[in-house]
């Protein structure tokens, strides 16, 4: 079969060996390799296996902890919004919703001008970055205090934006009328001021031994007066505000602290063309436990916005009488005009605190006038209500518990 030498032949057997040999190591080789190869996959396999259980448990708990987040955002005072990349909103709390209205009016509100003023922001420097200062903006008539944040992912590539809105419109507005309280109170202090300034200086310029000018005495004391009625209302105000408010229970008759509060303003609605009319026939024997300056100046508010809030050539009217309401005897004094009226929208706001219903109408005030009023005449177990119509006129009336007379 072979033609070749011996030496050949037994080198090319040698070489046959060689290859032989080399054959079954290699098969060996590829066997332990393939074997090496199928335990690694194997493993790989349960590695795979084992981490996607893992990423799954993982995603239950990221999906249980979104939940949970969710839950979270949903009972938060503050308004949430996220939004993607492309500004598509992801998520937005009740609370953002509410603030919105609808989560409809998002890009036609001041919010969506805000994103856009920070759409072209790229990059971030932390998971977290404040974009420009937090700002008040008018939203759905309130008014929001909005922090746009960019959430920036590992390599600090915008991924997309929160909003944490705060409403403030409270403290907005108390700011607004604690300013215009100050100033109100300044012009109120000012006329009295001067008026006892000038009488003063007109009395020190008389000689000694002159009789006194009665005229310039009234004058100054009730300049005096009316201070007096500034600081009680400044201290009620103040009383309000730390949650109480202490009167006396001094016995007293409804008819007197009617008259007081009529004959004290009188002659200013006259000069106005309103007239004010009394109707206390048959309450003499109407007597109260109350504190006679605060009644009086409750009742003189009621008086005074009768003016204020009237029309000319109108009437405010005062008028007493006792009454049984559920079982309880009062003393009823009601206020009314012939004025503008109330809108059945305001009617239910005019005793909160700083409520002055449309304010282009009211000519002074700071909206505090029924609100202390009322506290009043609960401070005295009594009641202030009003019934109104606009255009037409209101009729306040003010109830205090009635009592035996005391002699
Ligand atoms: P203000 O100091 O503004 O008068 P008030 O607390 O006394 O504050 O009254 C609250 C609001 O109620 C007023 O701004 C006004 O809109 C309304 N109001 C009060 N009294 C009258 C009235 N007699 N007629 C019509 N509106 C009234």
């Amino acid at each position: 079969m072979s033609h070749l030498p011996r030496e050949t032949r037994s080198e090319a057997d040698a070489g046959l060996g060689g290859v032989h040999r080399f054959g079954s190591a290699s098969e060996s080789l590829f066997r332990r390799l393939y074997l090496r190869l199928s335990r690694q996959r194997a493993a790989q396999i349960d590695g795979l296996q084992a981490r996607l259980s893992t990423l799954q448990q993982r995603q239950q708990s990221q999906s249980s902890q979104l939940e949970r987040l969710q839950a979270i955002f949903a009972s938060l005072e503050e308004g949430i919004i996220v939004q993607d990349t492309s500004g598509k909103v992801t998520m937005m709390n009740r609370t953002a919703e509410a603030m919105l209205g609808g989560k409809r009016n998002f890009w036609g509100s001041a919010l969506g001008t805000l994103f856009e003023q920070y759409r072209h922001v790229q990059t971030t420097s932390a998971e977290l970055m404040p974009l420009g200062e937090s700002d008040e903006l008018p939203l759905n008539n309130r008014i929001v205090r909005a922090q746009l944040s960019a959430i920036g992912d590992e390599s600090n590539q915008r991924i997309g934006t929160v909003m944490i809105l705060r409403d403030v419109t409270h403290d907005a507005l108390a700011l607004r009328l604690k300013d215009g309280f100050v100033a109100h109170i300044a012009r109120e202090l000012a006329s009295p001021v001067n008026v006892i300034k000038l009488a003063g200086e007109l009395l020190m310029a008389q000689p000694e031994d002159a009789a006194v000018n009665q005229r310039l005495l009234d004058k100054l004391l009730h300049n005096v007066d009316m201070l007096d009625q500034l600081a009680l209302e400044l201290l009620d105000i103040a009383q309000l505000k730390a949650g109480s408010l202490d009167v006396l229970r001094e016995p007293l008759r409804i008819e007197q602290v009617v008259w007081s509060v009529v004959n004290g303003m009188d002659a200013a609605l006259s000069s106005r063309g309103i007239d004010l009319l009394v109707m206390t026939r048959g309450i003499s024997g109407l007597h109260v436990r109350g504190d006679d300056t605060r009644l009086q100046w409750a009742l003189g508010h009621l008086v005074r916005n009768g003016a204020d809030y009237g029309r000319e050539g109108g009437y405010v009217a005062v008028a007493a009488r006792g009454e049984d309401r559920g079982g309880k005897r009062y003393a009823l004094v009601s206020v009314s005009d012939n004025g503008i009226g109330i809108k059945p929208a305001d009617m239910p706001h005019i005793f909160e605190r700083f409520y002055r219903g449309d304010a282009a109408q009211a000519p002074r005030g700071l909206g505090q006038g029924l609100f202390v009023a009322r506290a009043i005449a609960q401070a005295h177990g009594g009641f202030l209500n009003v019934e109104s119509r606009e255009g037409v006129g209101s009729i306040f009336t003010l109830g205090i518990p009635q009592v035996a007379a005391t002699g």
